[in-house]
């Protein structure tokens, strides 16, 4: 029996969604890992506290539930299915939740009414607006072809590392990178084979990076990469490397057909007078320095 109880408990605390369960004073019985994360109070604080003196539950109009003798949970003992309402709970940090509270019926438990009450916030209309803002945010910053950020986010970055620059002197260096003859691909194979080119070197590339160096589609078939507080004399091995995955990336065509492309690279260090301009176009030139001398190269 105990170990059916724990094994209904491990499952219990693995929702994402809240539970918990009262007694008949309303005081907090049992309370599982997503109540935890939704809330913020975890479940020592609140073992054997009034749930009301906990998440302040307030309809939408901004009344407290806990007063209203209609609110129910209190009701709980009357009701026969579930019910389901929308409101606001307090997060441990002091700023409103808004969530859907699903109240199951009493049942006796070891000879002790409970509660069940389910809180979750993937319902919501006000939640599902929240993550449709977050989703905008990240498309906002996100290059829909090649999935990686796009040049929106590599100038607040770029803006965000001359700051930290100026501020402690931590160095960075960036990489201004464009497809070779990338036209030539587009009127040989069409613009769906290059679009599928641009994912490939653009995968190759974030895919050969440390986890905090940054990189984004600047435009059609340019790349913009910030090296993080890589040395001088690393530089231009670092960039060469980037440069050779690239060459030996290979699209296999529907045809079995193989397609490579190769990239021209300029790579420059930031100095503490930079501005996100000066510092893009200087390694711009550098990048067209490169392409001056014959392309597949590296230009520092
Ligand atoms: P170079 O070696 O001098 O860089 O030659 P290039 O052909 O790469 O240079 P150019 O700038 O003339 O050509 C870039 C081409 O990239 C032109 C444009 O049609 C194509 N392009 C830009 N954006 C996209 C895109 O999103 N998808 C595809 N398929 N092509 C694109
Ligand atoms: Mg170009
Ligand atoms: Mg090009």
């Amino acid at each position: 029996m105990l170990e059916t109880v724990d094994f209904y408990r491990e499952i219990l605390d693995n929702l994402y969604d809240g539970i918990f369960f009262v007694d008949k004073e309303g005081c907090i019985t049992y309370w599982n890992n997503g109540a935890t994360s939704l809330t913020g109070y975890n479940s020592a604080e609140v073992q054997g506290r009034n749930y009301c003196d906990i998440i302040h539950p307030l309809d939408k109009q901004g009344n407290q539930l806990c007063e209203s003798n209609n609110f129910q949970i209190r009701r709980a003992f009357d009701i026969e299915t579930m019910t389901e309402i929308e409101a606001y709970i307090s997060h441990k940090e002091g700023h409103l939740l808004p969530i859907s509270i699903r109240i199951a019926p009493v049942r006796e438990v070891d000879q002790q009414y409970v509660v069940a009450i389910e809180i979750h916030s993937g319902n919501s209309p006000r939640y599902a607006m929240r993550q449709r803002l977050e989703e905008l945010q990240e498309q906002a910053m996100h290059d829909q072809l090649t999935g990686i950020a796009n040049r929106r986010f590599v100038e607040i970055s770029l803006a965000a590392r001359l700051d930290e620059l100026k501020r402690y002197g931590f160095g960075f260096s960036v990489l201004f990178i464009d497809v070779d003859h990338f036209k030539q691909i587009n009127d040989t194979h069409g613009h769906n084979i290059g679009d599928r080119i641009l994912k490939m070197v653009g995968t190759t590339l974030a895919n050969s990076l440390r986890s905090f160096d940054i990189i984004g589609r600047w435009g059609g078939e340019e790349f913009v990469v910030l090296l993080i507080n890589t040395k001088t004399e690393d530089l231009f091995m670092l960039t060469e490397r980037l440069r050779r995955l690239v060459e030996n990336s290979v699209l296999t065509l529907d045809n079995t057909e193989t397609l490579k492309v190769t990239v021209s690279i300029g790579v420059t260090e930031a100095q503490k007078g930079d501005t996100v301009e000066s510092i893009i176009d200087r390694a711009d030139k550098l990048m067209f320095e490169s392409k001056r001398r014959g392309r597949n190269q590296v230009s520092v």
